[in-house]
């Protein structure tokens, strides 16, 4: 029988897990993915198993009142469903790592504390992400927990790409271009040193869903990111502004006397494609739509893509691949045909008809810069890791 891992991505009303067989291969297997979204309001449990969904509202004697009842909940559904499963370790996503931790790490109750303070980095995440390592702890008690840090995989980037123009004692502290989707791009990376080693050399990768990123990556190696010091900076996301003036803040602070927390709602919540369109921040709906402001809310978050493409493929010195990931990077053809005609003056050519098809590969043969779409599964990155920390099977070769 081999060792089960669980992956855990605890967040403000939702926890997200999966279920994973390592069976010394170089990916564990995954048997089941799901979650419990809306605690604290409509809680409602979802699970993919083979082919199946499993759906219901968790109402009555099942209500989860927190996230503890949540994963009590979620634990019960796995040992019901998969009897026979020895979980041997658990791993967590965690949001924010900060300057200190660049690698997955075994988590015990001093780490524990030093990241609870990081907290004030990441205060609408990193809070959640810490309750579910407890809540874990509290179900499964000696059991190995490993922490996979969001922030982990841009900590290679140098002095200049992580810094603000601030006097230094900010940088001291803390206040840093982390960038974010770490879990995500470092396994973009190890997926294309499988495929095309070559193309790691110089690579842009963008990571475009709810939130959305792009970072450049040198010879492996992440060098810069469009996220910084919060997942709020660079793209225009969801709901997220994206790049915005400081003095736009300051505006809003000293005009409008617009306070923290409105002005956070406001730019995390309130802006971006839902904010700009008042449509939705489904990509789909706002594709669909014909109303003037989904039109602009479109291109507005297509011309910084392309904008910041720019200026990564300048950190790198050009580029030998890209690659599209996430919810709109991987399924949407229009954005990606978007972000990719008439460019190219930077050795980009694209290709219509294989990205119309949904091939993996979407520039033409004799492009200078290959363009992937390649699906990313931060599940799996966690799942990796946490066998390697936990040290349940061989170590596993990362990129
Ligand atoms: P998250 O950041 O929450 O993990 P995802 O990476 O799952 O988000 O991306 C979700 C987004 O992907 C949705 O909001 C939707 O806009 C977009 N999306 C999914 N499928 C399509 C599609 N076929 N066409 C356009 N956009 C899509």
């Amino acid at each position: 029988m081999s060792d089960h891992i669980i992956t855990l991505n605890a967040g403000s009303s939702s926890i997200k897990f999966a279920l994973f067989a390592a069976e010394g291969g170089e990916w564990p297997r995954m048997i089941t993915i799901g979650q419990i979204e809306g605690i604290g309001v409509s809680p409602e449990f979802e699970a993919k198993v083979g082919g199946n969904k499993v759906k219901r509202a968790l109402t009555g004697a099942e209500l989860p009142k927190n996230h503890d009842d949540a994963l009590k909940i979620i634990i019960g559904w796995l040992s019901e469903t998969f009897p026979d499963a020895k979980i041997a370790a658990i791993g967590h996503r965690v949001v924010h790592g900060g300057p200190i931790y660049s690698a997955p790490m075994l988590i015990d109750a001093a780490s524990l504390k030093v990241l609870e303070g990081f907290s004030p980095l990441a205060p609408l995440h990193q809070p959640h992400n810490l309750a579910g390592i407890a809540a874990a702890e509290r179900a499964f008690p000696g059991i190995p927990q490993v922490g996979c840090f969001d922030t982990a995989f841009h900590r290679t980037q140098p002095f200049v790409n992580d810094t603000f123009g601030l006097p230094p004692q900010y940088y001291e502290e803390g206040v840093r271009r982390y960038g974010f989707h770490g879990l995500s791009y470092e396994y973009i990376a190890s997926r294309l040193k499988d495929r095309d080693p070559a193309a790691l050399r110089r690579t842009v990768v963008l990571h475009l869903g709810n939130g959305a990123s792009m970072c450049a990556i040198r010879d492996g190696k992440a060098q810069s990111s469009t996220m910084g010091f919060s997942p709020l900076d660079g793209l225009s996301m969801g709901t997220r502004c994206g790049q915005i003036d400081p003095g736009v803040l300051l505006y809003l602070m000293q005009s409008k006397k617009m306070g923290a927390a409105e002005i956070s709602d406001l730019l995390y919540k309130k802006s971006g494609l839902k904010g700009m369109s008042g449509v939705s921040s489904d990509m789909r709906d706002l594709e669909s739509s014909e109303k003037p402001a989904a039109k602009q809310a479109i291109e507005y978050f297509v011309a910084r893509i392309r904008r910041e493409l720019g200026g990564l493929m300048a950190v790198t010195g050009g580029a030998d691949a890209l690659v599209f990931t996430g919810g709109i990077g991987s399924n949407s053809k229009f954005i990606r045909e978007q972000v990719l005609v008439g460019m190219e003056w930077a050795g980009i050519v694209f290709d219509a008809a294989a990205n119309q098809k949904g091939a993996e590969v979407i520039s033409a043969a004799g492009s200078a810069v290959k363009v992937y779409v390649l699906q990313t599964d931060e599940e799996a990155m966690i799942a990796r890791h946490t066998i390697r920390v936990a040290k349940l099977a061989p170590a596993v070769a990362t990129a």
